[in-house]
């Protein structure tokens, strides 16, 4: 594996390899690696792609200036474990690499109302630093293909609108999310949780389950109320929001109609860590 932490010499050997037809498959992180990301870069490997891999801890999209300190950094195990997976560049820029004129110069993006829900709503400016991060590594690794997690649903919309707005040659391949064997969603801060409250907290996927199991039995408002007590049972602190969802605009769903797909998506906070996870319904 090759490690770049210049914009311009990643450039410059990725141009010589596409000058070879290769095609560049790139996983964007940051950092503090689980088999959650290690299942990108196998897709992105299955798929015949020269593999890179990014990690940078992005300062523009946490809102929350305690959260940005806290993220875990692990970089020497991120590397022996972005050496073990076959993944062929890794790109570790600064953040002055990546912010040359400073962390207040940003574009703004017109994300419409996607960007104010969800996530947007508990995270103000959240996908405005999302976008000015992905817009600028996308343009300096210019991949085929990019893949990113199922996880972090809404980012993936947020993403696809970022591509088809400004036409970027890229595909988006949305990758399912891997679990623990209790069903806990594989997260960088799940290492911040005690083993007792990460069984707890795998109350979001069985609470997921139900709403997709009772989908046609219960009004959507039941649903819902069941799912705030499972999870104030389970021990969570506080619940931002349990929501279903039309899943390609994300705005709220009332009630079930065949033709509509459906997601259900949960944050929700335990032991002062905040976990979010989705669900497909249909
Ligand atoms: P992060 O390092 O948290 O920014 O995540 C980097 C990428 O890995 C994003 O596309 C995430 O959606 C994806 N990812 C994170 N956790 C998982 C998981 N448990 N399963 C699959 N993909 C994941």
């Amino acid at each position: 594996m090759i490690l770049y932490k210049q914009s311009e010499d990643i450039r410059n050997k990725l141009n010589q390899l596409k000058g070879q037809d290769k095609s560049i498959g790139f996983v964007p992180t940051m950092g503090a690696l689980h088999e959650g990301h290690l299942s990108l870069i196998k897709q992105s490997i299955a798929e015949k792609n020269i593999t890179v891999v990014s990690i940078f801890v992005n300062p523009t999209q946490f809102n929350d200036k305690k959260d940005f300190e806290k993220y875990p950094v692990t970089i020497e195990k991120d590397i022996e474990l972005l050496e073990r997976s076959g993944a062929d560049i890794l790109f570790l820029p600064s953040v002055h690499e990546m912010y040359p004129n400073g962390l207040q110069a940003l574009s703004t993006y017109d994300l419409s109302q996607i960007e104010h829900v969800l996530e947007g709503h508990y995270r103000p400016g959240h996908f405005q630093g999302v976008c000015n991060i992905m817009h600028r590594l996308l343009q300096t690794i210019t991949p085929g293909n990019l893949y990113m997690g199922q996880k972090d649903y809404q980012q993936c919309m947020i993403i696809q609108k970022l591509i088809n707005d400004f036409k970027l040659p890229v595909k988006l391949n949305i990758v399912p999310t891997q679990r623990e064997e209790s069903g806990l969603a594989m997260s960088s801060r799940n290492m911040r949780l005690s083993g007792a409250s990460k069984q707890k907290a795998a109350a979001i996927y069985n609470t997921h389950l139900f709403i997709k199991n009772n989908l046609l039995k219960l009004s959507f408002p039941q649903l819902i109320e069941k799912a705030y007590v499972f999870l104030n049972n389970a021990g969570f602190e506080k619940i931002d929001y349990i929501e279903i969802c039309d899943a390609v605009s994300l705005k709220p769903a009332k009630e079930y109609k065949e033709e509509q797909k459906l997601v259900v998506l949960t944050a929700a906070f335990i032991e002062g860590v905040r976990l979010i996870d989705n669900m497909l319904l249909n």
